[in-house]
């Protein structure tokens, strides 16, 4: 991997406002892949690919990357950014609203990043529990959303994103093949570990 370009691809998204993932945040999820270098990780939320070009640093070495984006032009831009980023050849992006992608999908993964759509995250757990391996692990981005999910306060506009993040917290640790923690690293981050 370019790490020349990878700089400049962070430093771009953050002039763009992209919400790419936090520093403290990828910090956890290295840790917690080291032991274990996942063969394949299924990425829900592209963006413009600066996760998943981090998360090529995490692989084995013979592993591959499936990452889904719904915004043509972050798409492009993805594209052109695994390219830069010499990574191209381990990332293969699916351009399209995940919640149509993710049905179609048959593969097995060894980890999941949800970084998409908040509303959703109940769809996007029962998707990833459906094609994660023994063992797998499963990490949810911007869990705790600015404070919303943990507070009573449920009037802003963001109800509908709040009631789905706390119904995802409720489902993964009722779960009882998976074990949770919730992290307080950048806009909070849910690791759910499956041990069968
Ligand atoms: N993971 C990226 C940041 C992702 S930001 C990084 O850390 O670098 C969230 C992205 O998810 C946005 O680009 C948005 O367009 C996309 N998204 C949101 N809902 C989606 C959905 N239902 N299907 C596909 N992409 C979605
Ligand atoms: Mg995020």
């Amino acid at each position: 991997m370019n790490k020349d370009e990878l700089g400049k691809i962070k430093k771009k998204a953050l002039a763009d406002h992209i919400p790419i993932i936090m520093d403290d945040t990828l910090e956890v999820i290295k840790e917690r892949l080291a032991k274990n270098p996942p063969k394949k990780i299924l990425e829900i939320g592209t963006a413009v690919g600066y996760s998943a070009i981090c998360f090529t640093e995490f692989l084995d070495e013979e592993g591959r990357i499936d990452t889904i984006e719904r915004e043509k032009d972050r798409v492009q831009e993805a594209k052109e950014n695994f390219k830069k980023a010499e990574v191209e050849n381990k990332i293969k992006i699916y351009e399209g609203d995940a919640v149509e992608i993710l049905p179609t999908l048959n593969e097995k993964y060894d980890a999941v990043f949800i970084d998409a759509a908040k509303g959703k995250y109940p769809f996007f757990l029962k998707e990833s529990l459906r094609m994660l391996n023994k063992n797998g692990i499963i990490f949810a981005d911007n869990i705790l959303y600015k404070g919303y999910v943990m507070s009573d306060y449920n009037k802003h506009k963001q109800r509908t994103a709040v009631r789905n993040l706390r119904e995802y917290i409720k489902q993964v640790t009722e779960n009882p093949n998976l074990e949770t923690e919730i992290l307080e690293v950048g806009d909070g981050l849910a690791i759910s570990k499956q041990h069968f």
